[in-house]
């Protein structure tokens, strides 16, 4: 039995899978030659990250497709509906990469709050003529600690954002118009102690009026509108940061940018933009927005327990055949 993973698969996921018998391909086949590479190779297991797209073409062409896995969370890049209505098995790996994207968030924090989007570009360049000028430049910092996080979107990646935000001395609020409440298990590896918290949501409004920092851990736009649009940026506190390692849209980028520059928000951090994969030139080269190219899940941890993932779905899947 032959798999094509055509975005790649890390490589314990490959030795598991070829361990168990099944032939693993990683060589990839350009888009607009998938459906007959597909054929051609004789793949009954086709697994993406989120590079290639499964379309409804695609999967009519190549019959003996009998599953398509998603190395990640989203599954917009695979037509489910028409490859279900065909009989075919769809999977992804939903809770392999959470701790993962929220460090991520984390670390876009802390650039936010003490320049260093900024800093590192400049001292690059100017740090040892302008050492003293570029200091006093970046003097003005704050803490997280003592804070408080609005989490918009309180699934699998919002918890793990607020489970650490919370080991921070951070206060966190959250949003989620599918939950009322979570019980977050804390998990101390200091001593092994572990402790539970009941966090009940908020409405979003309450959210952005009470948060010096907001991250959006939301599936997508809502009715193709962005979650985030001017009307949701005027209400939060003045002088704000926001995080968005989502989903490109769910922040309109034209009130982002707009927000910024007059001062509503202080800073911003993006791993996902509108335009993927070319952003625009304002949004990439603003000082105050730390930017990283969609790698929330790009963590060697991330990439074993999804390839780990993949590996058990499909062998258990062949194993019950
Ligand atoms: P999840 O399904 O566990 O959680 C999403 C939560 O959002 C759910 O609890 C849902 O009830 C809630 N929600 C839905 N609509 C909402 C709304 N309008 N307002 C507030 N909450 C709403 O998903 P997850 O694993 O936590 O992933 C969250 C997002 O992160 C997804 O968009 C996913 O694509 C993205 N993601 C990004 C990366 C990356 O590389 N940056 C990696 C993985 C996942």
């Amino acid at each position: 039995m032959k798999i094509l993973a055509n975005d790649g698969i890390d490589a314990s996921g490959k030795s598991l899978l070829e361990n168990a018998g099944f032939k693993v391909d990683t060589v990839k086949i350009p888009q607009d030659q998938l459906a007959a590479g597909i054929q051609a190779g004789g793949y009954e297991v086709v697994l993406v990250r989120s590079a290639t797209k499964i379309t409804a073409s695609i999967i009519d062409a190549c019959p003996g497709i009998r599953m398509l896995g998603r190395a990640g969370v989203g599954m917009d890049n695979i037509d489910i509906k028409h490859a279900e209505s065909r009989g075919i098995k769809v999977f992804n790996t939903p809770a392999a990469s959470s701790q993962s994207v929220a460090e991520l968030v984390l670390a876009h924090l802390f650039s936010g709050v003490r320049f260093l989007q900024d800093s590192n570009h400049r001292m690059r360049h100017d740090g040892t003529t302008a050492f003293n000028e570029l200091k006093k430049h970046y003097s003005a910092g704050s803490e997280l600690q003592g804070k408080t996080l609005g989490i918009i979107g309180f699934g699998r990646i919002g918890q793990a954002l607020a489970r650490m935000a919370i080991g921070m001395g951070m206060k966190v609020l959250a949003s989620d118009p599918f939950l009322d409440e979570v019980e977050l298990l804390m998990t101390f590896s200091q001593d092994g102690s572990s402790h539970k918290m009941r966090i009940m949501t908020i409405p979003m409004k309450e959210l952005l009026m009470n948060s010096d920092f907001v991250s959006l851990h939301v599936p997508g736009k809502v009715n193709g509108k962005a979650v985030l649009g001017e009307e949701e940026l005027r209400i939060m506190k003045r002088g704000s940061g926001i995080v968005n390692a989502a989903r490109g849209g769910v922040i309109d980028e034209d009130a982002l940018l707009e927000a910024l520059n007059s001062g509503q928000l202080a800073f911003v951090g993006l791993d996902v933009f509108e335009n993927e994969p070319s952003p625009r030139a304002d949004i990439l080269t603003h000082p105050r927005i730390s930017v990283s190219p969609h790698i929330g899940a790009s963590t060697a941890e991330a990439q074993e327990r999804i390839a780990a993932e993949l590996a058990q779905t499909i062998i258990a899947f062949y194993a019950n055949k």
